[in-house]
């Protein structure tokens, strides 16, 4: 790197300069006279801090903003063009992969259906051979940072899966050092609601809010937790794991893929109806899953809504009852969490307005009047791209945290 920064390791003016990229970055000063009001900062140490910035191409003077009179000053932008990232998001039985830029807009996506269950090995040589495929629209920008969502539970620190359920062979797994070899880049993997509620964080539902609750209700059923903006993983990691607590007054031989009985997500999961569905269409107490049944095919949770929205009334008292259970779970977490608001995500949440209403209903009857005075139930905006829109974030979070220009830290690496 060009010029005095991370020169003599990390010292006080690295973590000036970490500062004034955060400020630029996130838009919270565009010229050299905003940088010094909100950083409190002198002027000759903002000039100092642009001049390293702009060397290491961080940052670029841009358009010549308004001003009142007299000459106007230059605005300055973070040059998200400097590098690149590539993300890599699986579900139980789907990877979408994607190129981005520094800022996390997506520059190129390929998704495809793909099983967990093959394990690490295989699963991560397609990632790679997928992530190859999409690489070139990053027009030869470097790839500064990997990123990965997991549908199962991730040791942040290391980025290694804890004890997944629904991932055989991936228990402990070095996914950092088998993608980070390839691509010479650092990689933080995380679990995929995380993402899926740092996604909504910043460019969807919950933009702006602090403390968030999203709640995905898919095959399974898991929650990530945004406490004063920021993504509360846990000691370990583990927090919002919300689909294996115990439902009160569900049957205890309902057998959940966690070897436990009475999970939540074993009675209101995506995975749950279906098989509550199948059972309705075989004993005939559904005649339009019956229907579906007689086909060619199995029957999947959209069938159960689409019964439901054609008034089959197995299939809405299935869903109306997944929507109650889902509802004591979340008015525990408000309680106990006190968010503003409560994202809903996940295909089961395609389900119609009964399902969500039901679902609010259920909080509101069961958490405190503090607790919901101001609360809001939403559905979440992104859909199925918020997970891989949060892994791209979940990387800049980490590559641009606090003191990034100081010595040894990865961006440090990545500009020496
Ligand atoms: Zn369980």
């Amino acid at each position: 790197m060009e010029g005095r920064l991370g020169a003599n390791g990390a010292t006080a003016d690295d973590e000036v300069t970490s500062t004034v990229l955060h400020l630029i970055r996130t838009s919270q000063a565009r010229t050299r006279s905003e940088l010094s009001r909100v950083g409190n900062l002198g002027r000759t140490v903002v000039s100092r801090c642009i001049r390293e910035l702009i060397d290491v191409g961080l940052v670029i003077d841009g358009e010549t903003t308004i001003s009142n009179g007299g000459r106007a000053p230059r605005e300055l932008c973070f040059n998200a063009d400097a590098g690149a990232l590539l993300i890599a998001k699986f579900g139980a039985t789907a990877v979408s992969v994607g190129v981005t830029d520094l800022a996390g807009k997506m520059l190129a996506t390929a998704g495809s259906a793909w099983q967990i269950e093959a394990g690490p090995d295989e699963s991560l040589d397609y990632v790679v051979e997928t992530m190859r495929s999409v690489q070139p629209k990053a027009a030869g920008r470097r790839v500064w940072g990997v990123g990965v969502g997991l549908p199962g539970p991730v040791e942040f620190a290391t980025g290694r899966p804890t004890s997944p359920p629904i991932m055989p062979g991936w228990d402990g797994y070095d996914v950092r050092a088998r993608l980070g070899v390839v691509f010479d880049a650092p990689v933080w993997v995380d679990n995929d609601v995380n993402v899926m509620a740092l996604g909504e964080l910043r460019a969807g539902a919950a933009v702006g809010e602090r403390d968030v609750v999203v709640l995905k209700i898919g095959t399974g059923i898991g929650a990530g937790l945004i406490s004063e903006g920021h993504i509360h993983r846990g000691a370990q990691g583990s927090a919002g794991d919300v689909g294996h607590v115990p439902v009160i007054g569900t049957a205890l031989d309902v057998v959940c893929r966690c070897g436990r009985t009475g999970c939540l997500e074993a009675v209101a999961g995506g995975a749950a109806i279906v098989r509550d569905g199948s059972a309705a269409a075989a004993d005939g107490s559904s005649p339009f899953l019956a229907d579906v049944a007689a086909g060619d095919r199995s029957i999947v949770v959209f069938d159960v809504i689409d019964g439901a929205a054609h008034g089959d009334s197995a299939c809405m008292t299935l869903l109306t009852t997944a929507a109650r259970h889902i509802g004591d779970v979340l008015a525990t977490i408000v309680n106990i969490y006190n968010p503003s608001l409560v994202v809903l995500g996940g295909a089961v949440t395609s389900a119609g307005d009964s399902f969500l209403a039901t679902i609010r209903q259920q909080v509101y009857l069961r958490s405190s009047p503090l607790a919901t005075r101001d609360l809001r139930v939403v559905r979440s905006t992104l859909g199925q791209l918020g997970a891989a829109i949060g892994t791209a974030h979940m990387v800049l979070d980490e590559l641009f945290v606090a003191g990034c220009l100081a010595d040894g830290a990865p961006l440090w690496d990545l500009l020496t």
